[in-house]
Formats: C-alpha cells, structure tokens, sequence
C-alpha cells in the first residue's frame, strides 16, 4: 500500500553505521508488528556514510516497499546527527527511534503506541538490567551519569537510551534546536512533557560490532557533560580560589619565618613539587576552557548539521529548504 498521500501516523527512525547484515533482518522482524499496529508507517533509514553495502539494502528495501525511506549521508557524521535527520524528515505524528542492530526488540513499539494514544508526548524504553554491557561500560556508565545528574541541567535514567516514541510535538522542538554537537538524553530530558516508561530486556547486537568503543563513549561524555552544565568551570574557579588562598597563607608564614629565623636551607624538593603541581592545574584548567571554548567556535560557525548526499523513497517535490542538512 502506497501512503505517500494519506497522513503517516508513525515514523521509525533508524540510525546505521555498516549495518549491511542487520537491515533484513530487522525489517523482517520489524514490519509485521508495524503492519499489526493498524497504522500508517514509514520508515526511515538514514545512512551514516557507512562504508559496507548499507545504503544499497536501503535501497533495495526501499524499491520493495515504498513506506521504507533512506537517507545517505555524505560521510559519517555521528548517532546523534542520524537521529536528528531522520526527525527532520519524519512525517509522523509520532516517532520511534530505534538502533538497527537489533538490541531494541521492535515488539515493544505497540505499547509505546498505546501508551502515546493514551496522551504521552514521550514514551522511553528503559532497558532491565545492564548486565550485556561489559565491566568497563557498565561501571564508566554508572560513573558518567552519576557525574552528569550531581552536576548537570537535568537527570537522566542510567538505564533509559534514544530507544524511545515522541509526539510531532516534540519532534517539532527538537528540529528547532540548532545545536551540533547534540546529546539527544539530555534533550530529551531538557524538553519535559513527563515522559512514560515502558521497560524491555535489551538483547545481544544481531551481527557486527558495537560502533562506539571506549575513548569513543569518553569523548561523547566529556562533550555531554559540557553540553549541559557550566559547572566544571564553576568548580575550577573555587579550585583556583582555594589554591590562592592556601598559598596567600604559605607565603605569609614564609615570610614571617624568614624574618625571624632567615632562609631556610635549600627547599628544592618543595620547589619542584610547586612548580608540577601549578602547572598541572593550569593545563587541567586551560583543557576545561578549551572545551567550552571548542563548542563556542563550533556552534557560532553555523555549518549544517548534517548533508544528505541522497533521499530513496522520498517524493521528488521533498523541499528541503527547512531541513538544515545540505541536500
Ligand atoms: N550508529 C550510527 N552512526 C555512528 C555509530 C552508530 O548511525 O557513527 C548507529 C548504529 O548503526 C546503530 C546505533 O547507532 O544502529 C547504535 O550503535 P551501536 O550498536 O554501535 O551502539 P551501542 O549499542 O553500543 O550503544
Ligand atoms: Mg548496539
């Protein structure tokens, strides 16, 4: 059935890096519980300049089945602006976005539906347990939001991720957030609206590898920390006051000793002590500066997000103008 005139109740939204091995699979998996859903779907596949045979599957899905849609990436730009293409071209009055690996099993999507017609304008999937995860994944996550929500502008659930239904409404308020470097959990918590939860077992990655090793996940958290709180600065400077203070009262005792007792004798271990330790705070210090200052520069350049070397699937008359991605 062609819907490409009729209103689309649901969009799928489905990020891939080299997932040439998952896309069957899921859409085998994933098209009768849509079709038992009773409602008019797409479903969009947005390629993150994968180098394996990932768009033309798309491809071919899409030649098979016209409410399958694929955007091709010119290059690999990241989850996070996957996911934002895709709610940029969703048509939807809700959307669903889901990894194409496999791990979020699509038969959940009906209670988020229903959950959705009740009146929630966010359904989040929380996933049972952690224990799939590895020991360093697990522990460097429950390290990472532990540090995000005492600090942070809002609180995440440890265990819920982007697996999750959102009303047009707020995709609509995520299409106008401008921002690049994007972390969508904490946008989906910045945005509110009480969101529902419905929990699932999250299961093992169908074929391939997980994308995301470790330097990766502690770069994307050092850049969501920043991303949502100005208080390592804060911190820095009470640091920097402290320092200031305790070596205010160091030079006075200094001095007072020398004015009574004279030079001491040759204080070298000390000295060099001093001089690594003020050096590594100035280092640590001007890296935090560095961080913020790196976002300012990226956000103020204004280049898209995001460019879209191809659309499948998409009507031909697709204007693109409001879209912020290069077409
Ligand atoms: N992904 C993407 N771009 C990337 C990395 C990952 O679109 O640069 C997609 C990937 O294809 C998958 C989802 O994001 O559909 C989650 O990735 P992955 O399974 O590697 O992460 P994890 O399950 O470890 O969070
Ligand atoms: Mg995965």
């Amino acid at each position: 059935m062609n819907q490409s005139s009729e209103q689309i109740i649901l969009s799928v939204i489905v990020p891939c890096f080299n997932e040439e091995e998952n896309l069957f699979p899921l859409c085998d998996r994933m098209l009768p519980v849509l079709r038992n859903c009773a409602v008019s779907y797409e479903i969009i596949f947005i390629d993150d300049g994968s180098i394996d045979g990932t768009a033309s599957k798309i491809d071919q899905l899409s030649e098979k089945n016209p409410n399958i849609k694929g955007l091709i990436f010119s290059r690999n730009f990241g989850k996070e602006l996957a996911l934002a293409a895709g709610l940029r071209y969703a048509s939807g009055r809700a959307s669903v976005l889901i990894d194409a690996d496999l791990q979020h099993p699509p038969e959940i999507i009906p209670e988020m539906l229903a959950k959705w017609k009740a009146g929630a304008k966010m359904v989040t999937a929380v996933r049972r347990d952690r224990t799939k995860d590895n020991f360093l994944r697990r522990w460097g996550s429950v390290f990472f939001y532990w540090i995000f929500n005492l600090i942070g502008e809002v609180k995440l659930n440890n265990s819920a991720g982007d697996y999750r239904l959102l009303d047009q409404r707020v995709v609509e308020i995520l299409n106008n957030m401008p921002e690049r470097a994007r972390f969508s959990k904490g946008l989906f918590s910045w945005i509110g609206f009480n969101p529902e939860t419905i929990t699932f077992d999250v299961e093992s990655r169908h074929t391939g590898n997980a994308k995301f090793n470790l330097l990766k996940l502690t770069v994307y958290s050092i850049s969501s920390v920043v991303s949502f709180s100005v208080a390592p600065i804060r911190i820095w400077f009470l640091i920097g006051l402290s320092v200031l203070l305790i070596c205010a009262i160091y030079a006075a005792i200094i001095t007072i000793e020398v004015f009574f007792y004279g030079i001491e004798q040759p204080g070298y271990v000390t000295t060099i002590i001093l001089i690594i330790l003020f050096g590594g705070i100035q280092m640590l210090s001007l890296g935090i500066f560095g961080e913020y200052i790196g976002r300012i520069l990226l956000e103020v350049k204004g280049r898209p997000q995001f460019i879209v070397a191809e659309k499948l699937g998409f009507p031909d008359k697709d204007n693109d103008s409001d879209r912020n991605g290069i077409c």
